[in-house]
């Protein structure tokens, strides 16, 4: 008895044609003006229970789940299955792990009606020329344990096309490479411009709305600087080479970066004035390749900090490195942080650690955000001044890619602690702990200072210039850290 049930099973799990292996779905838009998309889906379960990877939204308990209607749930032979909706995402099937189930159902497209944590650019929006998705708003899946491929075909009204990350395995039918990879990226479905373009190892498959179609080149010209520039910071390419970009105009501007994508919203005028904005958008996305996907926290909202305040710091040193920000822009960039950070914890009255705080990353953006940007500004002047200026944040992050990213083990708080006292070889724990894992307020007025910069602060208005009497050590320390390209010669204040 006990071996005919492990034969069951066996057959049951594993499936013994290729087939039945891979999951497959259809989406289907009728109309140039959709209220809503229809999607079906073919797949062997994983368990009793199917899924939506859904996104927290103070109106909507369940996410994007509940803008599901009409769940038809049928095994292969067209027997009906029956059901129940669990909550938060979830529907427990009456039938077993093995079973092939074809699913469908229609998507509500009314995601622009509620607030949504990480903003509408990562959930599903509309745009006059098309419809945005992320695959964890618009696919149910069966758990992630497969390592299937999956088929993504589009049926769409004349004239639309269907811009993925997948690798197009025969006209209009996509290959995402398992479940994972379908639901953690974007997509755009519309009559949008694509773009197809290739800069040093990348591909970028660009899709761009109607309203910045003359932008286009405006955006190359922001990522095509950067992509070296992060290379030879991290000592290698991130995990893809491939990627999709979604940029739209939006009521806000926002952006967020996917494993194999990223989606942009931007607000108003794209031109070089207001690319302070959407070109520092751009950039922090494309950081996130290597920060936040290729290296990889084991903890998904401790490291925050790191993900995501890293990740800015750096980005204001690589658009001051390549020249795209003027050395004015930089000291803004750095203000601007300073602020953030002292509204959280003076205004706000966050008094959460700033690891802690990455549990709420989106309500305590400006900790998380502000404070950790400040915290690699201060560590890479501390790696600086302890290694004679020899190393700095690059190391730290060439350090976390070696150990990280190319391996692709997972890094804890304590790594970090334990590369930068490498890197810099001075202990940097009790640093850590004040400002990271405790609650001490970081002052950046001296770490300007030794590197002959001026902070001049009041309340929460910051002020930072270079001294004209600056010693050429700390001139080196500047140009290190910022490059050469953007400067325009100090302010002129003299001490
Ligand atoms: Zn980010």
């Amino acid at each position: 008895m006990r071996t005919m049930v492990t034969i069951a099973l066996l057959v049951a799990g594993v499936c013994l044609s290729d087939v039945c292996l891979g999951a497959s779905y259809t989406v289907t838009v009728n109309d140039d003006n959709p209220k809503t998309i229809h999607v079906s889906g073919e797949f062997a379960l994983e368990s009793s229970t199917i899924a939506m990877y859904i996104t927290r939204s103070p109106q909507l308990e369940d996410g994007q789940a509940a803008l599901v209607r009409n769940l038809v749930i049928k095994r292969a032979d067209g027997e009906p299955v029956t059901y129940e909706y669990a909550g938060i995402g979830d529907w427990t099937l009456a039938a077993n792990v093995g079973d092939i189930v074809h699913v469908d159902y229609d998507v509500l497209l009314e995601h622009d009606r509620y607030d949504w944590g990480p903003g509408i650019d990562e959930v599903a929006y509309r745009q006059d020329d098309g419809l945005f998705f992320t695959g964890a708003s618009l696919f149910i899946v069966p758990g992630h344990t497969s390592t299937h491929t999956i088929d993504v075909r589009f049926d769409l009204p004349s004239g639309w096309k269907a811009s993925t990350p997948w690798p197009s395995v025969e006209m209009g039918t996509y290959s995402a490479r398992n479940v994972m990879d379908l639901v953690r990226n974007c997509l755009f479905m519309g009559t949008h411009l694509e773009e197809t373009v290739t800069i040093g190892d990348f591909t970028f498959i660009l899709a761009v709305g109607d309203r910045f179609k003359s932008k286009l080149n405006l955006f190359v010209e922001a990522m095509a600087p950067l992509l070296p520039a992060y290379v030879e910071m991290f000592g290698g390419m991130p995990s893809e080479s491939r990627y999709l970009v979604v940029i739209n105009p939006g009521n806000r501007s926002d952006g967020g970066a996917f494993p194999g994508s990223y989606s942009m919203l931007i607000r108003g005028e794209v031109n070089r004035t207001s690319s302070a904005v959407w070109g520092h958008g751009i950039a922090h996305e494309l950081l996130h390749f290597w920060n936040g996907h290729t290296i990889a926290p084991a903890s998904s909202s401790d490291e925050e900090w790191f993900k995501e305040g890293f990740t800015d710091y750096l980005t204001i040193l690589s658009l001051s490195r390549t020249g795209l920000d003027p050395r004015e822009t930089t000291y803004r960039k750095l203000e601007n942080s300073a602020r953030r950070y002292i509204i959280a914890k003076k205004l706000m009255d966050i008094t959460d650690s700033m690891r802690a705080a990455g549990a709420e990353k989106h309500r305590k953006r400006f900790l998380v955000y502000g404070g950790g940007t400040l915290v690699a500004f201060a560590l890479d002047i501390r790696i600086r001044e302890a290694t004679e200026n020899a190393k700095g944040i690059d190391e730290l992050m060439s350090r976390m890619y070696a150990e990280f990213g190319a391996t692709g083990n997972r890094y804890s708080y304590e790594d970090i602690v334990r590369i930068a006292t490498e890197v810099s070889g001075k202990d940097q724990s009790e640093f850590f702990g004040e400002f990271v894992d405790g609650t001490g307020f970081l002052d950046i007025g001296p770490y300007c200072e030794s590197i002959g910069l001026q902070l001049t602060t009041m309340m929460d208005e910051f002020y930072i210039a270079e001294f004209s009497e600056a010693t050429p050590a700390q001139r080196a320390i500047i140009a290190s850290m910022l490059g050469t390209r953007g400067a325009a010669g100090g302010t002129g204040i003299s001490r």
